[in-house]
C-alpha cells in the first residue's frame, strides 16, 4: 500500500469513499409536469489522491458523441488503478438533451450562461449550479462538444494555449489538430479558465449522431490527458505523436443561394484557390458556381446540408504553416484509430 491514501470526496452533499464508485442525482429543476429534473454525475474516486478531473458533455443538448465516450470511459479497467478523482457528467444540458435540441427551454445557450448566477435566468441559474456544485470541485476540466446540426466537425482540440498547464493537456489528448482559440466570454471554458482550471474542449462529428472515430478518439483523448495527469499509469510504448497547432482559421461561405455539391470532405489539404464545390439552382441545368478556397489549409468543418442560402457557412479551413505534415499525420492517425483505438472488451463498434 502507498503511504499516502485520498480523503473522502464531497460532491453534492454526498460523500464518497476512497476506492468507490457513485453515481449522484444533482437536482437541477422541476418541469411544469411536478417531475424533478436531475442532472447524473458519476464520480470515479480512487484510492490515492490527484487530480480532480471533469469531463462533462452536452452542454448543449443535442451534441451526443461525447456522451457516449462518456459511457464507454466509465467502463475501462484502468479506472481501478486511478489516482485521483474523476467526475463525468454526460449530460449538463438535460433540457436540451430531451428535446433533442442544442438549446435551452427558454432558447438560450448554456454555453454563453457562464458563470450565472442564483436569481438569474433559467440558463443563468443552471450554469451558477453546474458551477458552484461541480466545476468548482474540480482542478482540471474536459468539455466535449461536435458541430451543430448538419455541420461536421474534423475531430480537434480546441483550447486556450497562453495558458501552460492547458497547452500541455491540449498536446496530451493526442489529436492531429489543436486551435488555439480565444475564450468566449459566458462560456464553460470561459469560467473555468478564469479561476485557474485548466479545460480543453474536444470537437468532433456532428449533431444528433454517434459517430464510431470521433468516440474512439474522444475516449483515447481523455485516457491521454488521465495519463498526462498521472491518474492512470503511463503506456510503456508512449508514442504520442505532437499535434499542430492552428494559429487562426477561416470560413468559406456561399455567395449564392442554391444546392450545394462539395468536392472534399472533412481532414482535406486544400490549397488557396483550389475548388472546394459548386452551387447551383437546383433547377437550372448549369454548373452554377465555384466555391473558390480563399486560403490553404485543412478542412476542419464543414456543412453537410445540401440546401445553402447565400451567407451560411460551408468549410472551415484550419491554418498552418506545414499544412503538408498535418495532412499526412491525419491520414496515418484516422486510419489507425479504427483499427487499434480504444474499445470496450466485446462491443461491437457503431457503424455509420
Ligand atoms: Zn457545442
Amino acid at each position: 500500500m502507498s503511504a499516502s491514501s485520498a480523503k473522502p470526496f464531497e460532491l453534492c452533499g454526498q460523500t464518497i469513499k476512497p476506492g468507490s464508485r457513485a453515481l449522484i442525482e444533482m437536482p437541477a429543476a422541476q418541469l411544469y409536469t411536478n417531475t424533478p429534473l436531475h442532472i447524473p454525475v458519476h464520480v470515479v474516486h480512487g484510492r490515492q489522491p490527484g487530480p480532480v478531473l471533469l469531463v462533462c458533455a452536452a452542454i448543449h443538448g443535442d451534441e451526443l458523441n461525447g456522451v457516449e465516450i462518456i459511457r464507454r470511459l466509465l467502463q475501462f479497467q484502468q479506472l481501478k488503478r486511478l489516482k485521483g478523482t474523476l467526475v463525468a457528467v454526460p449530460v449538463v444540458n438535460v433540457f436540451g438533451f430531451i428535446h433533442k435540441s442544442r438549446y435551452l427551454p427558454d432558447r438560450r445557450d448554456l454555453n454563453r450562461c457562464f458563470p450565472g448566477s442564483e436569481a438569474g435566468s433559467l440558463g443563468s441559474r443552471m450554469a451558477w449550479l453546474f458551477k458552484t456544485e461541480i466545476l468548482d470541485n474540480c482542478s482540471h476540466a474536459i468539455d466535449l462538444h461536435t458541430g451543430a446540426i448538419n455541420r461536421g466537425n474534423l475531430p480537434q482540440v480546441r483550447a486556450n494555449l497562453a495558458s501552460d498547464a492547458t497547452a500541455e493537456m491540449a498536446h496530451a489528448f493526442g489529436v492531429p489538430v489543436v486551435m488555439n482559440s480565444v475564450l468566449r466570454e459566458g462560456t464553460f471554458r470561459e469560467v473555468a479558465e478564469e479561476q485557474e482550471v485548466p479545460v480543453i474542449t474536444y470537437e468532433a462529428g456532428e449533431a444528433l449522431r454517434f459517430e464510431e472515430a470521433s468516440i474512439r478518439i474522444g475516449v483515447r483523448g481523455v485516457l491521454n490527458v488521465m495519463r498526462h495527469l498521472k491518474m492512470l499509469p503511463a503506456k510503456r510504448s508512449s508514442s504520442v505523436r505532437e499535434p499542430t497547432v492552428a494559429q487562426s482559421s477561416q470560413w468559406v461561405r456561399a455567395d449564392k443561394d442554391g444546392s450545394f455539391r462539395p468536392l472534399v470532405g472533412l481532414g482535406a489539404r486544400v490549397r488557396r484557390g483550389q475548388s472546394l464545390g459548386f452551387i447551383s439552382s437546383p433547377f437550372a441545368d448549369d454548373d452554377g458556381i465555384e466555391v473558390i478556397a480563399p486560403c490553404s489549409g485543412i478542412l476542419v468543418g464543414r456543412n453537410h446540408l445540401p440546401l445553402v442560402n447565400e451567407g451560411e457557412a460551408l468549410f472551415h479551413i484550419a491554418r498552418f504553416e506545414e499544412v503538408r505534415e498535418v495532412a499526412e499525420h491525419l491520414e496515418e492517425f484516422t486510419s489507425n484509430i479504427l483499427e487499434d483505438g480504444p474499445v470496450v472488451d466485446g462491443e461491437p463498434p457503431i457503424v455509420s
